[in-house]
């Protein structure tokens, strides 16, 4: 399931060998590939092959480069193709300030048009940018705001959200201006450069921004990944980037397979969302969704709203019976650990977790529980001593060592749940092997001085997760 969302097929590198290409790519696991034009006549070469291929779909626009060479009704050409049925998106559109192709001012004109087209036909952007991210941030924000209906609608069913607006491909920028941008809910994606030793920031961002944020990309004919730099690329390469891109995110392929996937569909609608799972494998870990329930409601929590991690869809309908938690498990033993977790608090189901926590530890596999640490007040008692020999390992979310902060994220009384999930780590620390805190990753949480809380005033470890 690799999905190269940037390849220019019709480029006539591809002349002599375009449908062994093409052939190629599919035979390596690529369900899709779109194909962005830069101009008018590569938007109707690329419209031209989605008409061959299942797996080709088609953004259409003009490239900045391109910008002065434009003519009369050259937009109007864009804007009428993407009527066409496999259009998916405007693009690539954007700013590039590194070769002087076409004047700035032409560039921005043609940029803004665009994106009023996009708002227009309700449709996802693809943004090239080249030393130009200051100008793109500001041109994006402005059509946010100029156009609030543009993508004003959930992606899916379920979502809280609206549907993301584009992706900023070959991302050039930092790691603050990535963060800025899916702010305004852009994606970001990297080509091949991802794999060169001296794409620094480009290896930054990719392991610091969740990976919900990321789709793949090859770019070719262009940004061969090693070890092909420097040559010819083809979408059959993708395989390499989603490599890297597993290596810096810390996760499987497959579960960046399964993301990425995820993330083309709420973007540009290709593919479908899985039915929900009780038991969901990232890593080489096995996740329980036990509850949707909760006692706080957190303000960057989904679980009401869409409720999908990492491409698994966690919006189980109704909470499963102890027996049906073991059937989804299948043998504890293969895993690293399974984890009581899912988008709920676990202790609310306290009986559940030490039934099939018993079972786990049977059969020989390992038990870590993730927790807003809430625990002893929802059962009313200290229950750390009833977990002792059922669980392993216990994580429990700091999110902010200010009480203050920590009720208004969490959106319950801060002082009272602050100290209870304190004394529920000092608690855990005398009896369970393993405990850790974790704080989001977001811009107002001050992650070090929570380290140093975490591991100095309350003397369990410390783990930063990404914010999503
Ligand atoms: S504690 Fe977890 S499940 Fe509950 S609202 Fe917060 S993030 Fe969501
Ligand atoms: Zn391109």
């Amino acid at each position: 399931m690799f999905i190269d969302t940037h390849v220019h097929l019709y480029d006539k590198q591809f002349d002599a060998d375009r449908d062994d290409v093409i052939r190629r790519a599919i035979d390596a696991g690529v369900t899709a590939m779109i194909v962005p034009g830069i101009d008018v006549p590569t938007s109707e070469a690329a419209i031209e092959l989605s008409e061959r291929y299942d797996e080709i779909y088609v953004a259409v626009g003009i490239h900045p480069h391109e910008s002065a060479k434009l003519s009369n009704g050259d937009l109007d050409t864009i804007e009428r193709l993407s009527h066409q049925k496999k259009v998916v998106a405007i693009g690539e559109i954007g700013l590039d300030y590194h070769y002087d192709f076409s004047p700035v001012e032409q560039q921005k004109d043609i940029f803004r048009r665009q994106l009023a087209m996009a708002s227009r036909r309700n449709l996802p952007v693809i943004i090239h940018n080249r030393k130009a991210i200051g100008d793109t941030g500001e041109i994006l924000g402005e059509a946010v705001n100029k156009f609030p209906e543009w993508r004003n609608f959930p992606p899916t069913p379920y979502s809280h959200d609206t549907a993301p607006k584009g992706v900023l491909h070959c991302f050039d920028g930092t790691l603050d201006d990535a963060w800025d941008m899916t702010k305004m809910n852009f994606n970001i994606s990297y080509p091949g450069i991802l794999t060169f030793k001296n794409a620094k920031q480009a290896a930054e961002i990719a392991s610091r921004l969740s990976i919900e944020f990321f789709m793949l990309e090859t770019d070719a004919p262009y940004m061969a990944p090693v070890p092909h730099r420097g040559k010819r690329n083809e979408p059959a390469y993708v395989r390499l980037v989603a490599e890297k891109l597993a290596e810096l995110q810390g996760l499987s392929l497959e579960d960046i397979l399964r993301s990425t996937s995820y993330t083309v569909y709420r973007l540009f609608g290709i593919g479908e969302l899985e039915p929900p799972k009780i038991a969901y494998q990232i890593r080489d870990s096995l996740y329980l969704n036990i509850t949707r329930r909760c006692n706080a409601d957190c303000v960057f929590c989904d679980r009401k709203g869409e409720a999908v991690v990492k491409g698994h869809n966690l919006r189980i309908e109704k909470e499963p019976s102890v027996d049906e938690i073991i059937e989804s498990i299948g043998d504890p033993a293969q895993y690293k650990e399974v984890v009581f977790c899912g988008y709920g608090e676990p202790t609310i189901r306290l009986d559940a977790v030490k039934d099939v926590a018993r079972w786990i530890k049977e059969k020989g596999g390992k038990v870590r529980l993730n927790t807003d640490g809430h625990g002893g007040v929802i059962n009313k008692r200290n229950i750390i001593p009833e977990l002792v020999g059922l669980v392993d390992s216990i994580s429990i979310s700091l999110n902010s060592i200010d009480p203050e902060q920590y009720g208004a994220l969490m959106r319950i009384d801060g002082k009272r749940f602050h100290q209870a999930m304190i004394d529920f780590a000092r608690e855990a620390k005398k009896h369970i092997p393993e405990v850790v805190m974790t704080v989001v990753d977001i811009d107002d949480i001050d992650v070090e001085r929570a380290r140093r809380f975490v591991e100095e005033e309350v003397g369990v470890g410390f783990k930063r997760r990404p914010y999503f």
